[in-house]
């Protein structure tokens, strides 16, 4: 009964899947939203090729057409792809000092104006030591900005001697921070008004002589088609680990941070939101995502859709688990939601009236380790069976436990349990508890 009604679930939840025309015209225009964003055409081109293939065949959430889902899908990929996998926005490595941080970019790009506002939060947020050194030999004033946005901030310049070259100065900032015991030292470079190759090989000989734990490209986020063919640059000469972009307080949209990274694969780090110190923040994938996308409303109703479909079909599984009809497949998709959401004391904690069964489970020593042998358990039994478990005797009982390789004595446990869970099941849907407790857990 219960796999004939799976059916209609997923019957109920889907009108089909998308298809290539579908995919086709919706993207037609995101990718107009992206080139207006300033995403550069290549990479435009490159990621929309990317999500055709996994638009297509997409199931479409009930009330929502063809074309919002692709919205949704192109959003979820964009974030997805932004955010990178095993990545922490925000954070900075600066571990064995003095840890030197190079910055680079174009000139204007708001090189001085970052490394002075990251100084400021390493100082403030991670209580570090930190160093600044002004490695600009070509403006007059770019060694006096930096010492006066160190006064401003608090954090301290290596002092000023003039005629050195960047890499003299380089070598003294590593030199000053070891002595002085600073944690970080960071190397505002001189920008150019366009890649060049004098531009490139002093960056290349700073960081040869200091062996940067960060290479930050510093990036305005107004730059538009350019943004790639900087990045390329940087990052094949000078090879970079993270990029910060600026001028995001403007109205730009921000479609060069899709570029960085489609180019790089390197993660942005901060993003600036003006030219006062403390308007720096950590990336947010979402946020970002949403400005180059300029579709938000789209996708939260594709979000509301889902969300009420997800409520709907909570509330069907709540009406059979009032009748009783609770069996091993809904036992099974509560363990596996139970080891999602952190575990059995996690789950119970959210349920009320499961204080006292929480206690037991404590006792019990229930873990993580349990929940995947129970599911093991139900695994091992056939569709016939876990649709009526209480057919099980003996001879099928032994198979089972054979089968998930445990000892029939767990597998009593473990029936024990589904009755507990179904009567009281039963109970709480006479008093309408069951729907509260529902209501906890979606
Ligand atoms: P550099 O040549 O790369 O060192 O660039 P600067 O740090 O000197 O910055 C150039 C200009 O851009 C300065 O006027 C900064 O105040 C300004 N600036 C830097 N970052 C931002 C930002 O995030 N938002 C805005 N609005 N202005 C910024
Ligand atoms: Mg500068």
């Amino acid at each position: 009964l219960s796999e004939r009604l799976g059916g209609v679930f997923d019957r109920l939840t889907k009108q089909g899947a998308l298809s290539e025309d579908d995919v086709k015209t919706a993207l037609r225009e995101v990718r107009v939203a992206l080139l207006e964003a300033d995403v550069s055409l290549p990479v435009a081109r490159e990621f929309i090729k990317a999500v055709q293939g996994k638009a297509t065949g997409a199931a479409v959430t009930k009330s929502v057409t063809p074309g919002q889902q692709v919205v949704k899908i192109v959003h979820d990929e964009l974030v997805h792809f932004l955010a990178g996998s095993n990545e922490t926005p925000g954070e900075l490595k600066v571990d064995s000092p003095p840890a030197p941080i190079l910055m680079v970019g174009l000139q204007g790009s708001g090189k001085t104006t970052t490394t002075a506002k990251l100084a400021r939060r390493l100082t403030e947020r991670n209580g570090k030591r930190v160093l600044m050194a002004s490695l600009d030999v070509n403006r007059p004033a770019a060694m006096e900005q930096l010492a006066i946005l160190g006064t401003q901030v608090g954090v301290d310049t290596l002092p000023i001697i003039k005629g050195q070259t960047p890499v003299d100065i380089a070598r003294r900032a590593k030199q000053q921070a070891t002595l002085g015991g600073y944690d970080v030292y960071m190397l505002d470079t001189a920008g150019r008004l366009s890649i060049d190759d004098q531009l490139m090989a002093e960056v290349e000989a700073v960081r040869d002589v200091t062996t940067p734990r960060e290479t930050l490209l510093v990036v305005d986020g107004l730059t538009g088609q350019d943004a790639v063919h900087t990045a390329e640059n940087f990052d094949a000469r000078i090879g970079i680990s993270g990029v910060v972009l600026t001028r995001m307080d403007g109205d730009g949209r921000g479609g060069a941070a899709l570029s960085m990274r489609y180019v790089t694969g390197q993660p942005i780090k901060f993003v600036g939101l003006g030219e006062k110190m403390d308007a720096l923040e950590e990336f947010h994938p979402e946020r970002i995502a949403g400005r180059i996308l300029g579709m938000g409303d789209i996708v939260s109703l594709v979000e509301k859709a889902q969300e009420t479909l997800e409520i709907e079909q909570a509330e069907r599984m709540m009406k059979r688990f009032q009748k009783g009809q609770f069996n091993m497949n809904d036992l099974r998709s509560q363990l596996e939601q139970m080891l999602k959401m952190g575990g059995m004391e996690g789950v119970m904690g959210m349920m009320p009236g499961m204080g006292k069964m929480k206690n037991q489970v404590a006792d019990a020593g229930f873990d993580d380790s349990v929940l995947r042998r129970q599911i093991a358990l139900i695994n091992s039994m056939t569709k016939k069976e876990r649709a009526a478990p209480q057919i099980l005797q003996a001879s099928r009982k032994k198979r089972i436990a054979k089968g998930a390789g445990l000892e029939v004595s767990e597998l009593n446990k473990l029936l024990k349990m589904h009755r507990q869970m179904s009567d009281m099941m039963k109970k709480m849907g006479k008093k309408g508890l069951l729907k509260q407790a529902m209501a906890g857990m979606f």
